[in-house]
């Protein structure tokens, strides 16, 4: 880019005051049109201004209060960071980058295709912001992917340099041992982008879209109810099921989302389920594996809960793709679950209203509505930025608004509800447990009878 012209240096400038001024806390876009004395309104000014200087002087992630001056644009100021930041706590933004390619870079894997240049954006960017906080801070940076790789499969107290993050994260790396991400990691790749959940969500909005072009919100609930309850499927009922009357035209895109089953997964001629959400199960180093460990936590290593057997031969067998289980089937489970609860008990639960605006629509016998949404993120810190005030309008008006965690998460963490709650305590909703929201809802509806 050109050499930044004195106004470039003064809105530089300011961003490092305002920082400072807030300990450490980042400006917004208005915050720095008023600080420069433009009014607020002009912050797509000061927007264009920076993304001329981006990423070499300042750079910043998609979440709001995120800005910072980098090394070079601290240079351009004559700031020297050296002496006295050599120990500061590198910026959380580099995890976020990184998790987010590690993400391209293990479907890459997964797919069989070779590694090399040029890596996603993501990826690129963190590793250049890596390195140059490294160098900062007078320690070797990664010099090649290998090496990047192998400080991802390392927990972050372990690196060489350390991130401003929560201490109970240390001990948390971005790889597992099978090189997929680890929780950790897809939760920060959520905060960014994610290429498994681009794919699944591509597809996934084509059917939204097609459903409500057609005006059919039943198919809808009836498509995604499918996928949930049928990971794993033989051709004959997928075959069935695409031509469903009740899933209707959306029936064609079902098979973009299920794949062949591989052969390596057979084991005796059998075909091992997952006790928890049903995906096929495979061995490798002796222990079974499904689609990420939360499966094994939640099924005691595949023991506690009973694994399904399919005999079934694998060429006749589909199973949703990968990205489907994760981000569709296994928080599914607990959309599904819920419902069927709240339905034993006489309560009027409807899974997805409004084509997914939020995921269980609760209506008492006294017409009033709760709007639930759940949630099944491991970090708390990190889902907080995820809950946004659910869809109000129209037929998706609700009287009370909720997000639900299973109470699996919250007995893992100690404090996860009171960390969300802290995190959102001016917005609109309650956070609850699953088992409180049925308990709840129990007790609101006796009382509509009292
Ligand atoms: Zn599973």
């Amino acid at each position: 880019m050109a050499t930044p012209t004195e106004s470039d240096k003064r809105l530089l400038q300011v961003i490092v005051t305002l920082t400072e001024d807030s300990q450490g806390r980042p400006p917004t876009l208005a915050e720095i049109a008023m600080a420069i004395g433009y009014p607020s309104s002009s912050r797509g000014n000061v927007q264009r201004q920076l993304t001329r200087l981006r990423p070499t002087y300042v750079d910043w992630m998609d979440g709001p209060r995120s800005l910072r001056v980098t090394p070079s644009g601290l240079a351009l100021l004559s700031i020297k960071p050296l002496e006295e930041n050599i120990d500061l706590p590198l910026p959380e933004a580099i995890l976020c980058l990184l998790a987010s390619g590690l993400t391209y870079l293990t479907n890459d894997i997964a797919e069989g295709k070779p590694l090399h240049v040029p890596f996603s954006q993501a990826w690129q960017r963190g590793v250049n912001i890596l390195t140059a906080e490294c160098l900062l801070r007078d320690v070797d940076p990664p010099m090649h992917l290998h090496a990047a790789l192998a400080w991802c499969r390392r927990p972050l107290g372990e690196w060489p340099v350390h991130f401003r993050i929560p201490p109970m994260w240390l001990n948390e790396a971005l790889l597992d041992k099978d090189d997929q991400p680890t929780s950790l990691c897809r939760e920060y790749a959520l905060t960014k982008c994610d290429a498994e959940l681009e794919t699944c969500q591509n597809t996934m909005l084509k059917v939204l879209s097609e459903a409500k072009k057609n005006r059919a919100p039943h198919a809808y609930v009836a498509f995604r109810q499918f996928l949930i309850e049928h990971p794993v499927v033989t051709d004959d009922e997928l075959m069935k099921c695409s031509f469903d009357a009740q899933i209707g035209t959306l029936g064609s895109y079902l098979t973009d989302l299920y794949e062949r089953v591989p052969t390596l997964v057979v084991e005796q001629g059998k075909v091992l389920l997952c006790g928890f959400c049903g995906w096929t199960l495979q061995r490798s180093h002796g222990r079974l594996h499904c689609g990420d460990d939360r499966c094994r936590i939640l099924t005691g290593d595949f023991i506690h809960c009973v694994i399904r057997e399919l005999r079934t031969a694998p060429e006749h067998l589909q199973r949703v793709r990968r990205a489907i289980r994760r981000y569709v089937v296994a928080p599914g489970i607990y959309e599904i679950k819920t419902a069927q609860c709240l339905d034993t008990l006489g309560i009027t639960a409807e899974l997805w209203p409004g084509y997914d605006a939020y995921d269980i629509r609760i209506v008492f016998p006294d017409r009033t509505v709760w709007a639930v949404d759940v949630k099944d993120w491991r970090f708390p810190h990190l889902l907080a930025s995820h809950l946004t005030p659910l869809e109000c309008h129209g037929n998706l008006t609700w009287d009370r608004a909720l997000y639900v965690i299973p109470n699996q998460r919250v007995q893992e963490m100690p404090g996860y509800l009171d960390i969300l709650r802290n995190a959102t305590s001016e917005q609109a909703f309650s956070i609850l447990t699953i088992n409180d929201l049925i308990e709840e809802a129990r007790r609101y509806k006796e009382q509509c009878h009292a």
